[in-house]
C-alpha cells in the first residue's frame, strides 16, 4: 500500500508548496509512489489519517493551535515545511513589538487606544503571538529555508520511502560559502548570518552578490556571542545586529549585550 501524504498550510505565502509543485521533472515519479490525500493547492479531497503530513506556515491564533493538534493526532510523521513552520519567519518579528503598539501600527491610533482599555480587543490581540509549529506539537523533520530547497525535499521523500530517517548535516552556511569560493561579505562591512545559520542552501544568496539573512534558522551549536563580536569587529553596529537576528530567526540576542 502506498503511504498517504498530505499538505497543510497556516500563515504563509504558500511559496514552499509552490516550490514542490515546481519540481515538475520528478513530481510525477513521486506521485506514482505515494497517495496524495490532501493538498489544497492541487486537490479538493480530504482524508482521516496521514502517514506523512507536511505543514507550512506559522501558528498565530487559538484556532491554529486546535488545528495543528488535530493534524498531529492524525499523522504518523510530521514535517515542518519552510521557515514559517520551522522558525516563525519574518512574521515573528511582530513578537518584538508590544501588542498595543503593533495593533496601532496596523489599525491606527483610535484602535491602539481602544486595545489598551477594551478587554475583548486585548484578548484578541494578545492571542496572536507568532510561533513555529514545534512550539505546539512534536515535529519529526524540518525542511528549512524561505523557500525550501527542492533537493532536500527529494532527499526526505526518498529516505522515508526507503524506511530511513533523512539526515541534514548541521553545518553553517559558511561551509557552503567556502565551497563556492565566495569573498566573505564581512570584509566589506556587511552583516551576514552565515556563521550561525543552518547550511544546505548552497549559500545561494551570497553566490548572487547578497548576504545571508539567516532564513534557515539558527544552528543548535551556534556561537552567537562570537558571531556578535565578529560583526562588531567589522564595525557593524548593534542596532543592525539586533535587526538581523530578529528578521528571520525570531531571535533576541538579549543578555549578550546587543
Ligand atoms: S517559508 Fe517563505 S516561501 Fe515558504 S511559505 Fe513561508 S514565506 Fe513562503
Ligand atoms: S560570513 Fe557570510 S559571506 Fe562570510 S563566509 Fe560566512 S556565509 Fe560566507
Ligand atoms: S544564504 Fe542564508 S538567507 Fe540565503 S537561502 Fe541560505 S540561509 Fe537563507
Amino acid at each position: 500500500m502506498k503511504p498517504k501524504v498530505a499538505f497543510f498550510d497556516f500563515s504563509s505565502c504558500e511559496g514552499c508548496q509552490l516550490a514542490i509543485l515546481n519540481c515538475e521533472d520528478i513530481l510525477l515519479d513521486i506521485l506514482n509512489l505515494v497517495d496524495l490525500v490532501e493538498f489544497r493547492m492541487a486537490l479538493t479531497e480530504t482524508a482521516p489519517r496521514y502517514d506523512v503530513a507536511f505543514v507550512e506556515g506559522s501558528i498565530h491564533r487559538d484556532e491554529d493551535i486546535e488545528r495543528i493538534l488535530d493534524i498531529r493526532a492524525r499523522s504518523t510523521y510530521l514535517v515542518a515545511l519552510g521557515a514559517c513552520a520551522c522558525i516563525g519567519n519574518v512574521q515573528a518579528r511582530s513578537n518584538f513589538v508590544a501588542p498595543a503598539v503593533n495593533y496601532g501600527e496596523i489599525y491606527g491610533e483610535e484602535a491602539r487606544n481602544r486595545v489598551q482599555v477594551d478587554p475583548d480587543y486585548w484578548d484578541l490581540w494578545s492571542h496572536t503571538r507568532v510561533r513555529p509549529i514545534d512550539a505546539i506539537v512534536k515535529v519529526d523533520a524540518y525542511l528549512r529555508g524561505c523557500p525550501i530547497v527542492p533537493r532536500e525535499f527529494l532527499h526526505l521523500v526518498k529516505s522515508l520511502l526507503q524506511g530511513t530517517q533523512p539526515f541534514f548535516p548541521p553545518n553553517a552556511v559558511c561551509v557552503d560559502c567556502k565551497m563556492n569560493e565566495n569573498e566573505c561579505v564581512l570584509e566589506r562591512g556587511l552583516t551576514c548570518m552565515g556563521p550561525v545559520t543552518w547550511g544546505g542552501c548552497d549559500s545561494i544568496c551570497i553566490n548572487s552578490g547578497y548576504v545571508c539573512d539567516g532564513c534557515r534558522g539558527t544552528l543548535p551549536h551556534a556561537n552567537v556571542e562570537a558571531h556578535i563580536e565578529l560583526m562588531r569587529e567589522h564595525n557593524i553596529d548593534d542596532r543592525d545586529i539586533r535587526s538581523r537576528y530578529r528578521l528571520f530567526m525570531g531571535a533576541e540576542p538579549i543578555g549578550r549585550g546587543v
